[in-house]
C-alpha cells in the first residue's frame, strides 16, 4: 500500500482535548476521528487493527466451536421488559420511539393532552444483548440434544456512559464481542466457564500483551461467578489487588479485606455514657480521636477513630419483575479505611447502595455533616469487622462541633447488624486467601469479563428445554464479552514511547514501514518498488512511504508516531553501497543488507519479535 493513498493525516502536537496515550497517539497518527463525545470514526489503520483483532478473537473461540452471528443493534422494549431490565438497566441505556409512536403522541398533543413522551418510548440501542440471545435461543432449541450452544457476535454497542472519554476506552458507541452460552445444567455450564476463561487466556496470550485475570463483581448484570480480564496499565481505572505468594488476584471492589487485630486491647472498656467532647472544626475523620482530650487521655491513636455513612439502598422487590423498594441503613468503618460499597450492596443483596444526600443525613442526625454518628441512629448498621472487638472509638456525636467517645458498636448500636467485611483492601495487607503473601497493587484495563449467569434471563423469559424424560427446565446460561476497540487502545497503553505507538506485532495495523528516503530519485523508487512487492509476495503487510517532497527526518518522525514494528529504509545514499536498512521500532536494533536479501532478513526480523512475544507469555 502507497502511503501517498492512504486516507491519514498525522500531527505534531498533542490534541488538547485528548487525556491518555493512547487517544492522543491514536488522534496524532491519524487513527480515529471523533464523529460526537465517545462516538468515534474508525480510519483505515485503526480499522485494519482492530479486524486484525477480531480474527484472533474468531479463531480462538472456533476452537471451542462457537458460532458466530449477528443480532440487531436496535432493540425491542418488549424483550427488555421481559427480562424487566427495561426498568434497572438505568440511563446508560439510550431509549427512544420510532415513527408509530410518534404519530400517536402527536395525535393525542392534538387531542390537548400532554403525554409523557418517556412512556411511548419502544426501542433501545443495544449495550449487551442477553434479551435478544435468549429470545433466539428459545424460538429454536427445545431438546437437551441440542445443548450446550456457545453463540458469539462481534457487534456495536451502545452506551449512553455518563462520562465518554479517553478515547476508544471509554466511547458510548464501541465494538464488542459477546458471547453467550446455554446448557442443561450447573455443571456444564462451569465447564464452559472455564473453557471462554482459557479461550481468553489464549486471545490475550496472543495479543501479546500483559495481562491478568482477576476475580471480580458481578455488578448489575447479576450472575453468581464472574473474572475480568485486564491490560495492566498504568493508566488503567480500574485498582487491581495480587497475592504476592499465592493466586489470588481481584478487583480491589470485592478483595478480601483481612480482619485486623484491635491494637490497643490492654485499656479499659468504658461504660456506655454520653461522653461528647467539643471538637470544633475537627473535619478530618483521622483528626477526631487525636482530639480526644481528659485527664488520662491527651490524644488517642488513629485506629480509634471511627466514621460513619447513611447510605439508601435500592432493592428489588423479590420475584416482581418491575418494582424496587429503597431503605436507610448505617455503615461504620475504622477512619483511616476506605469504604466498599459493592461489598455492603453484595451483602444485602440490593440493587444499588449510595449515600443519603447530606441535608437529609444532616436532618436526621440533627447535627452537621462531619459530626454525624451511629450511635442511638435508629436504622440497621453493619460494621466492618477490622472493628470487631474495638471499644473506646470516637464517633460523630451527632451535635454539631463534638464527638463522642467510648463508642462500642457491638454494645451501643441500636439496630447492630453484625461485622462483615465492608472496608476495601489496601496494599500491603496480609492475603486472607493464603495468610502469608502481601497485596500487591496494580492498575488494569478492564477488556473482557466472563460470567456464569445461571437462570437468570432463561427463567424471566421462559427458555427452556425438554430432558430425556420429556420434562421441562430452565437453561443455565453463561455470557462472555470482549471489549474490541477498548482492546486495541489497551495495547497501546502499555506499548507506547516517546516518540509513538510500539504495536505488537499481531495487531500492528501493517507489520513494515518501508520509507523511501529519496522519491525523486528513479532507481530508488525502483528498488523500493521491488522490494515493497517481494514483501507482499511473501506475505508481509507493507506500508510504503513513496511520498514526496517530505525530509528523511520527517518521514522518520511519521514512522516512529505510526509504530510498525519493523522499518525499512530505502535510500540513495544506502544504495551506493548497495544496502537498505531495518530498524526495530522497539529495540532499535538497526540491520543493513542487500536488497536482494530483504524478504529473508525481514523474516528473521519477524521471528526474533514474535520469540521475544512468546516468551513474555501474556503476562
Ligand atoms: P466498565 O466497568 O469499564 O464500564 P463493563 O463491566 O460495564 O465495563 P461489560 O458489560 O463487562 O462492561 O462489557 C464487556 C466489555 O466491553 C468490557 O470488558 C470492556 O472491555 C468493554 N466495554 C464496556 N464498556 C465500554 C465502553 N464504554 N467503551 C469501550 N469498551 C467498553
Ligand atoms: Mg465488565
Amino acid at each position: 500500500m502507497k502511503q501517498s493513498r492512504l486516507l491519514i493525516q498525522t500531527l505534531r502536537e498533542t490534541p488538547r482535548d485528548a487525556d491518555v496515550v493512547s487517544q492522543q497517539l491514536m488522534i496524532r497518527a491519524g487513527m480515529i476521528q471523533k464523529a460526537a463525545a465517545g462516538i468515534y470514526s474508525y480510519l483505515p489503520l485503526a480499522y485494519r487493527s482492530i479486524r486484525k483483532f477480531e480474527e484472533i478473537v474468531r479463531e480462538e473461540l472456533a476452537r471451542d466451536g462457537c458460532q458466530e452471528l449477528l443480532m440487531p443493534s436496535v432493540l425491542p422494549a418488549e424483550l427488555w421488559q421481559e427480562s424487566g431490565r427495561w426498568t434497572f438497566y438505568g440511563d446508560e441505556l439510550l431509549r427512544f420511539c420510532d415513527r408509530k409512536a410518534k404519530a400517536e403522541i402527536a395525535e393525542r398533543r392534538g387531542r390537548g393532552e400532554t403525554p409523557d413522551e418517556r412512556s411511548f418510548y419502544n426501542f433501545c440501542l443495544g449495550p449487551t444483548h442477553e434479551e435478544v440471545i435468549t429470545d433466539i435461543v428459545r424460538k429454536n432449541v427445545r431438546s437437551y440434544k441440542q445443548l450446550p450452544m456457545n453463540l458469539f457476535q462481534i457487534q456495536t454497542k451502545f452506551r449512553d456512559e455518563r462520562r465518554p472519554r479517553f478515547g476508544l476506552m471509554r466511547g458510548r458507541e464501541f465494538t464488542m464481542k459477546d458471547g453467550y452460552s446455554f446448557h442443561v445444567d450447573d455443571p456444564d455450564a462451569d465447564r464452559e466457564y472455564w473453557a471462554m476463561f482459557n479461550a481468553y487466556k489464549r486471545i490475550f496470550g496472543r495479543l501479546g500483551v500483559k495481562f491478568r485475570p482477576v476475580e471480580a463483581d458481578s455488578g448489575a448484570i447479576g450472575g453468581s461467578f464472574t473474572h475480568e480480564f485486564h491490560v495492566l496499565a498504568g493508566s488503567g481505572e480500574d485498582a487491581i489487588l495480587s497475592c504476592d505468594a499465592c493466586e489470588y488476584t481481584s478487583n480491589i471492589e470485592k478483595t478480601e479485606a483481612p480482619a485486623l487485630p484491635f491494637a490497643y486491647a490492654q485499656e479499659a472498656v468504658l461504660p456506655l455514657k454520653p461522653s461528647h467532647f467539643a471538637t470544633p472544626g475537627v473535619i478530618a475523620m483521622e483528626d477526631q480521636a487525636r482530639a480526644f482530650k481528659d485527664a488520662e487521655h491527651d490524644g488517642l491513636p488513629p485506629d480509634h477513630a471511627s466514621k460513619f455513612y447513611l447510605l439508601d439502598v435500592t432493592s428489588r422487590i423479590q420475584d416482581e419483575v418491575v418494582g424496587e423498594s429503597t431503605q436507610r441503613i448505617g455503615l461504620v468503618i475504622r477512619a483511616d479505611h476506605e469504604p466498599n460499597f459493592v461489598k455492603l450492596r453484595n451483602l444485602l443483596g440490593a440493587e444499588a447502595v449510595e449515600l443519603t444526600a447530606i441535608e437529609v443525613a444532616e436532618e436526621m442526625a440533627g447535627a452537621k455533616s462531619g459530626f454525624i454518628g451511629p450511635v442511638e441512629l435508629n436504622v440497621p448498621i453493619y460494621v466492618d469487622r477490622s472493628l470487631e472487638g474495638a471499644f473506646n472509638l470516637t464517633c460523630g456525636a451527632n451535635r454539631t462541633d463534638y464527638h463522642h467517645f467510648g463508642f462500642k458498636p457491638d454494645r451501643d448500636l441500636k439496630q447492630f447488624q453484625g461485622f462483615h467485611d465492608l472496608r476495601m483492601a489496601q496494599e500491603g495487607d496480609t492475603c486472607p486467601r493464603c495468610g502469608k503473601g502481601r497485596y500487591q497493587a496494580f492498575r488494569g484495563i478492564e477488556v473482557g469479563q466472563v460470567f456464569k449467569l445461571g437462570t437468570k434471563y432463561s427463567k424471566s423469559m421462559g427458555c427452556t428445554f425438554l430432558d430425556d424424560q420429556g420434562r421441562e427446565h430452565p437453561m443455565v446460561m453463561g455470557c462472555y464479552g470482549i471489549g474490541i476497540t477498548r482492546t486495541v487502545a489497551a495495547a497501546i497503553e502499555q506499548n507506547y514511547d516517546a516518540d509513538g505507538i510500539l504495536w505488537p506485532w499481531p495487531i500492528a495495523p501493517y507489520q513494515i514501514h518501508l520509507l523511501n528516503l529519496d522519491p525523486g530519485n528513479a532507481e530508488v523508487a525502483t528498488v523500493a518498488d521491488r522490494v515493497e512487492r517481494e514483501l507482499e509476495a511473501a506475505g508481509f503487510e507493507v506500508l510504503h512511504d513513496d511520498r514526496e517532497g517530505l525530509s528523511p527526518g520527517a518521514k522518520f518522525k511519521d514512522a516512529d508516531l505510526l509504530g510498525f514494528p519493523l522499518r525499512l529504509m530505502v535510500g540513495s545514499k544506502g544504495l551506493k553501497d548497495g544496502v537498505v536498512e531495518l530498524r526495530d521500532r522497539r529495540t532499535k536494533a538497526v540491520v543493513k543488507f542487500k536488497p536482494e536479501g530483504a524478504v529473508a532478513e525481514v523474516a528473521a526480523a519477524r521471528n526474533r519479535i514474535l520469540e521475544a512475544l512468546e516468551a513474555a507469555g501474556g503476562r
